[in-house]
């Protein structure tokens, strides 16, 4: 399998060369040349599946080359039997016509674990037996920073500096990092919001000498071996519930747009998916992309749902390059254009492109509590508060009511304790494994929110090359 990106202009590459590069050269995202397909019998022959067994049969197509199938099976092995659950992401059911996917069953209790607890193992496996050393930097407003560090700690060849701002994370988000002892993770509180810490991360990564001197490497959804991982659970997911026989609606609490492009990838391999509904808060600038075509930022409203408080998706590119007609020269041309004005207008190929797979919606605060209230009254189920902005769009879908529609749960609810209580009057406990997470020994340095002051704590601990 080969990988191009979507402005055309840089390296194609295999999928180990993709997986360890993220960004393509050219500023664009790696895509696969083709979408491997699968037959009915083939999704037919999932349903008696593992997770596993399911994860290896959906990736193979896209590893190969790089990674034999026996290979691809310790990995997924690894990755997905650190989860608490042995179906991986189990399916819940909530009323006649309704569905949860529970993604949160991994380490750190939210779905990002599901695509970085492989990464971590790929990353691993790619480095064995080379003297090549990755230094991954990210910042983190919550989520994504403990899913990172716990998929790469302790593993050989990597070092992980993960920036958070000091004192705007949840306890919980913040210990999930800090406690983490292993010496390869290296947590840093900037003295600063969250636009601050991200943007001295993307000052490290432009800084020619600074980034000459080390392999760097981020761990943000623009990889692609993060959204293959999610292919893998529609399919899943889908198969349970008698595809290819039945088609199935997905619901899907949307950010970044890279859980919801799985979906469309999930569709384009032959997975008959009646409808991909992307749900967001009131920071909506995929809906409106999607219903009238403007995609334009405007200034981030903070929610309770703060995994999807974006302005900007990065992962949509790549829908635009897929539905547009894959034309990297055109999409180079339009995503500078809109990096110059910060709005664009979608094409009439992305839009109808589109159209005939995505639904969307914009969910307010008010609707994502009553979501929540009817889960845990009517189906007995304490949602958090991204499921809820996803169920809610979910229950007011128009569509065959004999389709079943599944809700990506991507959070486990006490991840957001304070949002769930003030909903639904249940304070979510934490599960046991992590039940003494107030009790860990914290570890982090405060550094000051400066180039030179970050960047030096970087290079005093990082290995080249
Ligand atoms: C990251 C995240 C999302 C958004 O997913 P994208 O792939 O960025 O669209 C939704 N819910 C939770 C809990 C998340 O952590």
């Amino acid at each position: 399998m080969r990988y191009i990106s979507t402005r055309g202009n840089a390296a194609v590459l295999d999928f180990e060369g993709a997986t360890l590069a993220g960004l393509a050269g050219d500023g664009g995202l790696y895509v696969p040349e083709a979408w491997p397909s699968f037959t009915r019998d083939a999704i037919a022959e999932l349903a008696g599946l593992s997770y596993v067994e399911t994860a290896v049969r959906v990736m193979a197509p896209f590893v190969a080359g790089s990674l034999s199938e026996d290979e691809l099976r310790d990995l997924c092995s690894a990755a997905y039997g650190r989860f608490a659950h042995d179906a991986v992401t189990p399916l819940v059911q909530i009323d006649q016509r309704h569905w949860l996917l529970e993604l949160f069953h991994g380490p750190t209790l939210a779905f990002k674990d599901v695509a970085l607890q492989l990464l971590g193992q790929l990353f691993e496996r790619f480095l064995s037996g080379t003297d090549r050393h990755l230094t991954i930097i990210g910042a983190t407003s919550g989520d994504t920073g403990s899913a990172a560090i716990d998929a790469v700690a302790g593993r050989k060849g990597i070092d992980i500096f993960m920036l958070h701002p000091a004192g705007r994370v949840s306890d919980v988000q913040r210990r999930q990092m800090t406690t983490v002892l292993a010496p390869n993770v290296h947590n840093i509180a900037i003295d600063g919001d969250f636009d601050t810490a991200q943007a001295l991360v993307k000052a490290m990564f432009n800084d020619r000498d600074f980034a000459g001197r080390f392999t760097l490497s981020a761990v943000n959804s623009i990889n692609w071996a993060r959204l293959m991982a999610q292919v893998v659970y529609y399919f899943y997911a889908a198969a349970r519930l008698g595809a290819p026989e039945r088609t199935v609606a997905f619901s899907v609490p949307t950010g970044n747009f890279g859980d919801v492009f799985a979906g469309h990838v999930a569709a384009r391999m032959g997975l008959p998916i009646a409808r991909l509904l992307v749900a967001t808060n009131v920071n909506d600038i995929l809906h409106r992309a999607l219903s009238s075509g403007d995609y334009s930022s405007a200034s981030v409203t903070p929610t309770a749902t703060p995994s999807m408080d974006i302005q900007v998706s990065s992962n949509f590119e790549r829908l635009l390059f897929d539905v547009g007609g894959r034309d990297g020269a055109a999409l180079a041309g339009q995503m500078a254009g809109f990096e110059a004005s910060k709005a664009m207008r979608l094409t009439n190929a992305q839009t109808q492109g589109a159209a005939g797979l995505f639904a969307s919606a914009s969910v307010d605060g008010e609707a994502m509590a009553q979501a929540m209230r009817w889960a845990s009254e009517r189906a007995g189920q304490v949602i958090d508060p991204h499921t809820a902005i996803a169920l809610s769009a979910a229950r007011e879908l128009e569509l065959d009511p004999t389709i079943p529609v599944v809700t990506l749960a991507t959070a486990h609810p006490a991840k957001f304790p304070d949002a769930v209580e003030r909903a639904t009057g249940v304070r979510p406990a934490l599960p046991a494994r992590i039940g003494d997470l107030f009790e860990r020994e914290e570890r982090f340095d405060s550094v000051a929110a400066t180039f030179e002051a970050v960047s030096g704590y970087v290079a005093e601990r990082a290995v080249a090359p």
